[in-house]
């Protein structure tokens, strides 16, 4: 089954772990919504500091944040907040759920969108820890928010968004943008290929057309 994704919104904040988790699939998603004139604003929950093997994570933060603004830029959002919590170590804490309840105050979001929480992607390929406890730690956070919805990207989901050539060239330059990141997790493909692979990969449906799905966690029930 498959059911339009909402668009009673103007604002949406995608609250989400890591720099480049925006960047598998639904960023083809949100080049259409800013295209359409809906804002869009990123927070993460880490600078990704822990993510560029062999490189000191004081050095790799900056450089991931760095990246993770000319992506979200590439994408038509121009506000990108990082809550510094440590990357590789984040727990569904009181303090972290006080962090993202902040963020829903100072930026009043209509829609919220955050990452896959499930065990596995795929069979056999589990998913991080990182993402798990920090989605499940938004959902807890909004659970009496019925004035706002709350998604998951997803590798397969029941909502979706229909997206054009331009808004898939879009995701595909926002990955990109991970440059550094994705040269050392990949020597041997170029960049461009690496991104063109994974947003082919998240967005491509077997009829050849394109969509970003998501999962519901919680309707928007009251205005
Ligand atoms: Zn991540």
């Amino acid at each position: 089954m498959t059911t339009p994704f909402p668009t009673d919104w103007h604002t949406a904040l995608v609250l989400v772990p890591h720099p480049d988790d925006a960047e598998y699939g639904m960023s083809a998603a949100v080049n259409r919504w800013t295209r359409e004139g809906k804002e869009v604003i990123y927070v993460m929950a880490t600078s990704g500091e822990a993510g560029i093997a062999g490189m000191d994570p004081e050095e790799a933060g900056p450089i991931r944040e760095a990246e993770q603004i000319r992506s979200a830029a590439a994408v038509g959002v121009h506000t990108v907040d990082f809550l510094h919590f440590p990357d590789g170590q984040l727990t569904n804490d009181a303090s972290m759920r006080a962090a993202i309840d902040h963020a829903l105050e100072r930026h009043q979001p209509q829609m919220v969108i955050t990452i896959f929480t499930g065990e596995e992607y795929a069979p056999g390929i589990r998913n991080q820890s990182d993402h798990m406890m920090f989605g499940q730690a938004v959902a807890e956070t909004m659970e009496d928010h019925d004035d706002q919805w709350l998604f998951e990207t997803a590798p397969e989901g029941e909502y979706f968004v229909d997206v054009t050539d331009e808004d898939v060239e879009a995701a595909v330059a926002a990955l990109a943008e991970h440059d550094q990141y994705l040269r050392v997790l990949d020597p041997e493909t170029p960049v461009i290929e690496q991104a063109r692979n994974q947003v082919d990969m998240s967005t491509l449906g077997a009829d050849g057309s394109r969509r970003s799905t998501f999962i519901l966690r919680h309707e928007r029930t009251a205005n």
